[in-house]
Formats: structure tokens, sequence, C-alpha cells
């Protein structure tokens, strides 16, 4: 396996920065959404949280699934993955197959382009998670949608070329050793 980068501890809060709210979303559910128009490169989305081992992680599912509880998680490094706090606004975050946000470090989702105000902001969701057993359908009505989106799309060679180093650091250290 490859050692994982040392990471910066996460803060301890979720935040959203000024440009972006939670919304009801015509994709599913709650979205999140530009409130001014976002240059490309604006950050719109802090994470925190506490980080615990993929054990940790599948425990808590585990306990999730029994209560009924959502818990939201993201792959940070090697066996280490971000726990979001339960009242994240991130939690209402959409995948989208050509998403209009992505990865600049750790913590911090930019615009990946110029976004409209009013426009829902997406991210891919292969770029968060190096979880082989997750699989969920996407009807994003993006012309590249794959379908379906897994934790192993981080393999594919069209997403490596189209989202360069805008992964979470432990995607980015799989692909630059793949
Ligand atoms: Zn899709």
């Amino acid at each position: 396996m490859t050692p994982s980068l040392p990471l910066p501890p996460p803060g301890p809060d979720c935040r959203l920065t000024p440009p972006a709210r939670v919304d009801r979303s015509p994709i599913e559910g709650d979205g999140l959404f530009a409130t001014a128009p976002l240059p490309a490169g604006t950050v719109v989305s802090r994470f925190g949280g506490r980080l615990v081992s993929d054990a940790e992680q599948h425990r808590l599912f585990a306990d999730a699934a029994r209560s009924g509880a959502y818990v939201d998680t993201l792959s940070v490094g090697a066996d280490l993955n971000l726990v979001l706090p339960p009242d994240a606004p991130q939690r209402a975050g959409n995948h989208s197959c050509d998403p209009n946000t992505w990865w600049v470090d750790p913590y911090t989702v930019v615009a990946r382009r110029d976004v409209a105000a009013g426009e829902e902001l997406t991210l891919d969701y292969a770029t968060i998670t190096d979880d082989p057993d997750f699989v969920m359908p996407c009807s994003c009505r993006a012309p590249s949608c794959r379908g379906r989106v897994t934790g192993r799309d981080w393999r594919l060679p069209t997403l490596q070329v189209e989202y360069g180093p805008h992964w979470v650091p432990v995607l980015r250290e799989r692909i630059a050793g793949s």
C-alpha cells in the first residue's frame, strides 16, 4: 500500500463559504447552490470533522444501519476517513458525472469552472471515495453520465485525465502510483 501523505488535521466543522447555500434540488432532495456568479477557483466548501480508520468507519456504518441514522464520510488518506458532523451543510451536496466543483486540498472544494448564480453545485463522488463496495445508480443527465458511480471509478483513465490532481489525497496518490 502506498504510504499516506502526512495530512494537516481537519477543523471540527464543515462550512459553506458565502457564495453557497442549501436549497431543494432537481437532482435529489436538497442540494447546494451558488448564490452569486462564481469564477473558476472560488472556494465554495471547507470540510471538517474527525478522522477515523476504515475499520472504525465500517463500525459507524453498521451502527447507523441499525439505528436508522445517516453517517457521511469521505476518504482522505490510506485507512483514513473524515466523518462529517451531523449538521454539515455539505451532506446536501449532490453528485454529477460532470461536476462544477472539485478538490484543491484535503478539505477544500472550489469551482471547477465559472458557475452562474443559482446553479447547483455538484461533486463527482468518484473523487471522494476509495470504498470498493460503494455503488450508486446515477441519472444526473450530464452527457457524460456513467449510469452508476462506484468506489472504483478512480481507475477510469478518462476520469484521471479529466480531473488531473483534483481528487481527495488518497486517490490522487493512487492515481499517481498506478
Ligand atoms: Zn451521472
